[in-house]
């Protein structure tokens, strides 16, 4: 047993520059880090995000009412307790918030505690964090995921209104996590060379999440230029394409507008239709809005059979939503996001309850992240097969590559690459 002597957080800065918290869990003799990663197209269904409003501050955004609360009600709570007890820990902050979305604390202060506390579990476990992670979440086996690499942006993460947010590729048929990801790269640098010549240094600006955004207005001229990409690097038929629409950033109460045109729930299903006939896409994301049930069991229905259908918004990582979505027939697979919910406990309870449904996993970055690679540990220890990072390029989407990089090499033959 390892006591917690204290939790101490302090306001840093995430990827868009925005102000986040840097959580510390002490024990004797560790201090274990975690940073809390942030949305841009968030679910109205997600654990909620504390911030200050303070305009003088940030605009508002500041996080110091989120680290008082570290610093003082929690730390108080914690201090004493055995950091490897994380369901017991995680509880004890769900009770001291006492809310449905974790408002009064801020979900955002509750699982950078979550997650530090789980690293100084894995710690004194003298476990290795995705070892430690296997472990509590009761998952058999180690496996690299497969990566779904965001390599064009759109949308909230490019500033565009009424827009497909990401498009992205899925090196599938590889042997390996590292050459599933080369591959992914070269497809991701090819395509970077072909929008310079398109559109010179204008095409290669870059999204949130690393992506190119490329003044292209239609989805099929952005599809044909990755499918070039693929094929100009030689791996067609081993790389494939998928979306995050993120649809309820273009959901007005009936209909749907991409891009200046509308969409009737059906037209915009037949839309999909016609993207999955012309371009290799095997997985759809938030293809509908996240209230929208009877869109997504119409889109389950029609294209369930055929490719993934994820449920970001829609799941939002919390088990009622997701029994919810299973009973309802609504999609087939969970995006798993842990600042959705806010606990690496209630993480893994969503993760759990998936599996049980035999739908596939997608653990998922956000758009604004930090140097924290812990999903990439998460990923690996729950034994899910997919991971979405975003692009591989820029140092807070490249901490979770190249931690499954290093997993990869430590687990040696232990672990497997995940099969779609
Ligand atoms: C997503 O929608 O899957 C995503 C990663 O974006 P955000 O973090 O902005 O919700
Ligand atoms: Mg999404």
């Amino acid at each position: 047993m390892s006591k917690i002597k204290r939790v101490v957080a302090r306001e840093v800065l995430d990827s868009r520059g925005n102000p986040t918290l840097e959580v510390n869990v002490i024990t004797d003799n560790a201090v274990a880090k975690s940073f809390v990663p942030s949305g841009a197209s968030t679910g109205s269904h997600e654990a909620l995000e504390l911030r200050d409003g303070d305009k003088a501050r940030y605009g508002g955004k500041g996080v110091l009412k989120a680290i008082n609360n570290v610093n003082t009600v929690i730390s108080r709570k914690l201090t004493g307790m055995d950091c490897q007890s994380q369901r017991k820990i995680d509880e004890l902050m769900i009770e001291l918030d006492g809310t449905e979305n974790k408002s009064k604390l801020g979900a955002n202060a509750i699982v950078g505690v979550s997650m530090a506390a789980c690293k100084a579990g894995a710690f004194h476990k003298n476990m290795r964090l995705f070892e430690y992670i296997k472990e509590i979440s009761g998952s058999k086996k180690f496996s690299l995921p497969i990566p779904q690499l965001n390599i064009m942006n759109g949308g909230k993460h490019a500033g565009i209104d009424n827009d497909i947010q990401e498009h992205m590729i899925i090196p599938v048929k590889f042997k390996t996590f590292s050459e599933a990801l080369r591959a992914g790269t070269e497809v991701y640098h090819e395509l970077g060379r072909l929008l310079k010549k398109k559109f010179g240094s204008q095409g290669i600006l870059l999204g949130d999440e690393g992506g190119y955004v490329p003044k292209i207005d239609n989805v099929d001229g952005r599809l044909e230029l990755i499918d070039r990409a693929i094929n100009n690097t030689g791996y067609k038929n081993k790389i494939f394409m998928a979306l995050d629409c993120a649809a309820s950033e273009f959901f007005y109460s009936d209909y749907y507008k991409i891009k200046g045109k509308e969409y009737s729930p059906g037209q915009l299903i037949d839309f999909y239709k016609k993207l999955i006939k012309s371009y290799k896409i095997i997985s759809i994301e938030d293809g509908m809005a996240e209230d929208h049930w009877n869109g997504w069991k119409q889109l389950n229905k029609e294209l369930g059979s055929k490719i993934q259908i994820v449920g970001d918004d829609l799941l939002v990582t919390n088990v009622d939503r997701i029994s919810q979505a299973t009973e309802d027939k609504a999609c087939n697979a969970l995006l798993l996001k842990v600042n959705q919910i806010g606990t690496v406990t209630e993480a893994i309870e969503a993760a759990n309850l998936a599996f049980k449904n035999k739908w596939n996993v997608v653990v998922s970055h956000r758009s604004g992240e930090t140097e924290d690679s812990f999903i990439a540990d998460l990923v690996v220890g729950l034994n899910s097969n997919q991971s979405k990072f975003g692009a591989p390029a820029r140092s807070e989407r490249t901490a979770k590559y190249n931690r499954l990089l290093s997993i990869e090499e430590q687990l040696g033959k232990k672990a497997g690459f995940a099969e779609f």
